[in-house]
């Protein structure tokens, strides 16, 4: 299926006024109409962009769609708070604070506060089957390390960050305490189904997987390839490729990002940094622009009882 587009021209056209924004707003979080609280019934409502509200027709009663959103009470403007969405969705790298505060003019920390408040509203919870790549990774480098000598690998600069992948599906990327069994195997069974193929290196954790669940006469069908014998793809019999390509793949993103775009990343801010980047990467194939599906995930939806 053919992805829709969304480019800046559209985006100029439909989100470059306050009251546009806002109109959008209401349509997402509003799809069968605004109840007012005192008519006690659904009614028209009229947009009142001084107040970013709206109000009911008959009592005057005000409903702010940006209530409980990332939006709420800031003083930048909505198209700002929308372009920097939409950026988000652009890239594959991901967006600077430097880069917004240079384009929207506002300062660094307004921007950096922006750019983490949608971050934190990316994270999904996604349950995973079929075929699946599994490997823990370490990202950081924390701001203050940065450019002066560090430990390289896993030094103490870097956390030890987990993740799954369905093959051609969605990803689950975590920062973790560290890589122990106690730590990843309740990740692993939250997040991938019971009898689900999975494939990882040969990292000892994972030699267990198999009979994880004692009940059950296997888990997990657990494949690895050998990366310390220069092993990286296995042909095995039935055709499968064995290999943790796509998981390895996905992590490069974050790790070039947060080594090379946003030269170092806090500890505070880690989890959101993965959160977009898995986000991005598990929305890829999605027909819908990644802009709207952001969006949503924002901005909660209020439904009526039918
Ligand atoms: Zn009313």
């Amino acid at each position: 299926m053919e992805a829709i587009t969304f480019t800046l021209h559209d985006f100029l056209r439909d989100f470059y006024t306050p009251a546009q924004c806002l109109e959008y707003l209401r349509k997402l979080r509003w799809p069968d109409g605004i109840h007012c609280r005192k008519c006690d019934r659904v009614t028209k409502h009229h947009l009142r962009p001084e107040k970013k509200a709206y109000s009911c027709q008959y009592c005057g009663t005000l409903v702010r769609p940006t209530k409980g959103t990332i939006f709420f009470g800031s003083k930048v403007a909505l198209p700002n708070w929308f372009w920097i969405i939409f950026q988000f969705a652009k890239t594959r790298t991901g967006i600077t604070a430097k880069q917004i505060e240079r384009e929207l003019g506002i300062t660094y920390k307004t921007a950096l506060r922006m750019c983490n408040a949608v971050r934190s509203c990316l994270e999904e919870d996604h349950t995973l089957s079929g075929q699946c790549e599994l490997d823990e990774t370490y990202l950081g480098n924390s701001r203050r390390y940065f450019g002066r000598k560090r430990k390289r690998g896993r030094g103490a600069d870097k956390r030890p960050c987990f993740g799954a992948v369905q093959r051609g599906g969605a990803v689950v990327a975590k920062v973790v305490p560290n890589t122990k069994r106690e730590t990843l195997y309740p990740i692993i069974e939250e997040h991938v189904e019971k009898g689900s193929e999975v494939f990882t290196d040969e990292y000892k954790v994972y030699a267990s997987l198999e009979k994880m669940d004692p009940n059950l006469s296997w888990t997990y069908r657990h494949d690895t390839v050998n990366h310390s014998q220069g092993q990286y793809v296995k042909y095995r019999r039935d055709g499968t490729e064995v290999h943790t390509n796509e998981i390895e793949g996905f992590w490069s993103y974050p790790k070039n990002a947060i080594k090379g775009v946003h030269r170092g990343v806090s500890d505070r801010h880690l989890q959101g940094y993965v959160n977009e980047y898995a986000f991005r990467q598990s929305h890829r194939k999605d027909e819908q622009p990644l802009f709207f599906t952001m969006l949503r995930h924002i901005v909660p939806v209020e439904r009526l009882a039918a």
